[in-house]
């Protein structure tokens, strides 16, 4: 992929944007970037560089991507959205091309990673529930405010708010002194630039011998208040122009999307149900596989109501797609026999949640799941839910009464 068209290669030192930002360390890859820390000269914090590939395809969806990132800060100057701010862009010249570039606020560990982590056994509930808390505040104002789907919802694109303090941390002290000169100048009668460039290659070097500079996902679960923010709005779209009619990474697909009945706001509210059942299980919700005579899709539909009960035949026959996949009485073509697991017994047996922790949890999260697209909560209403503000320790003494069916444990399948 380090070739014309693709990444550009990058060094520790390498300054970007006539020498405003300084390439610290990689933090991270996707298909179409790689993505730095760099230390902003300027105001002296640290940055996230995003380095898109220079194809012109990629440069397309770069110019994309700023213009939904240009508008979700502008709308947001308080910075209370629970979104990923924008601070600057411009075009770097390299050997593979022309290259668009984000300089993004610098965000900590995926929560993705913070699941993996925990070695796949799911946060505690609390926590849970802190993130989803921000995860719908930053929906709420995508949705309601700005009329912006996301489309790609999921721990991955879910970041916690870095706490390192650029203060206290080696590398600033590395840089200040020798930044402060002008362009060009010596240090002990050596280029400064190659000082720096050691001094950073060393912190780097320490960082991956595990002597950190790195956020440990482990120190940032001991704070009360953990907070996150949505990333990576790449695919993200206007409700009003939908550009593409696969959307989402599989495994938090929306059924609507899966038999292409027309999408909008509530395809991001199933895959944040998807990824709040992750972040409490560890595990996903749906992991579907094809096998011997059907399909991922099919795979994934028939888990859909394993877990939820069986899709109204209205809906299932519904989609341009439905042909395919259902008869004409909304069953399975291909897959005849289910195996109904509601997700309540799923908590309780399989992930040892308490009869009544399990309830609340479903309570919350199986409106979010309707099969319906427009029945399913909006984010302002989920805010609303008292699941969110309850305290899981406690609640079997408040023996507090969720307000919403627990519906999915009744849902037969004929
Ligand atoms: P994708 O294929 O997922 O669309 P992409 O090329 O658009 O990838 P991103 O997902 O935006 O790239 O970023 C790639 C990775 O870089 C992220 O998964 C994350 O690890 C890291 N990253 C992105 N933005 C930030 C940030 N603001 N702060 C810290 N790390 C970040
Ligand atoms: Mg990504
Ligand atoms: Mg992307």
């Amino acid at each position: 992929s380090y070739r014309k068209g693709g990444y550009h290669a990058v060094r520790v030192g390498d300054p970007f944007a006539a020498g405003r930002y300084i390439a610290q360390r990689k933090l991270g890859w996707g298909h179409f970037s790689t993505v730095w820390l760099a230390y902003d000269t300027q105001t002296s914090k640290y940055v996230a560089l995003k380095i898109q590939k220079s194809a012109e395809q990629f440069a397309e969806a770069a110019l994309h991507e700023i213009e939904v990132l240009l508008s979700i800060t502008n709308a947001d100057p308080s910075n209370s959205k629970c979104v990923v701010r924008l601070i600057d862009h411009f075009k770097h010249s390299g050997p593979n091309g022309q290259h668009l570039c984000m300089v993004l606020e610098f965000l900590g560990d995926s929560l993705l990673r913070l699941i993996r982590y925990r070695r796949y056994k799911g946060l505690e509930l609390n926590k849970v529930k802190e993130i989803c808390k921000c995860v719908l505040i930053a929906l709420d104002y995508l949705h309601r405010e700005l009329g912006i789907i996301h489309t790609d919802l999921k721990p991955e694109n879910i970041l916690l708010i870095s706490t390192i303090n650029p203060a206290k941390d080696p590398i600033k002290s590395a840089l200040t002194p020798i930044l402060k000169r002008p362009e060009g100048g010596t240090l002990n009668g050596k280029p400064a630039m190659n000082i720096v460039e050691k001094r950073l290659k060393r912190t780097a070097r320490r960082a991956s011998m595990g002597r950190e500079t790195d956020l440990e996902p482990e120190k940032c679960m001991d704070g009360i208040d953990l907070r996150c923010k949505v990333v990576d709005f790449g695919n993200a779209c206007w409700a009003d122009k939908p550009f593409a009619e696969e959307i989402q990474t599989r495994q938090y697909r929306a059924p609507e999307v899966i038999l292409v009945s027309g999408y909008s706001f509530p395809a991001d509210m199933w895959s944040f149900a998807c990824t709040a059942f992750e972040l409490a299980t560890g595990d996903m919700m749906f992991a579907p596989k094809g096998g011997k005579g059907f399909s991922e899709d099919e795979d994934h539909l028939a888990l859909m109501m394993e877990l939820l009960g069986k899709m109204p035949k209205k809906i299932a026959i519904g989609g341009a797609r439905s042909k395919d996949y259902f008869d004409r009485h909304g069953d399975l073509k291909r897959i005849r026999r289910l195996k109904l697991r509601p997700v309540h017994r799923v908590l309780v047996d399989k992930y040892k949640f308490s009869e009544s922790d399990a309830r609340e949890f479903v309570g919350f999260l199986s409106p979010l799941l309707d099969f319906a697209p427009e029945k399913r909560p909006t984010a302002q209403q989920c805010l609303q839910h008292p699941w969110l503000n309850l305290n899981s320790s406690h609640q079997k003494e408040m023996n507090v009464q969720s307000n919403i069916d627990v519906r999915m444990g009744n849902l037969k399948i004929n």
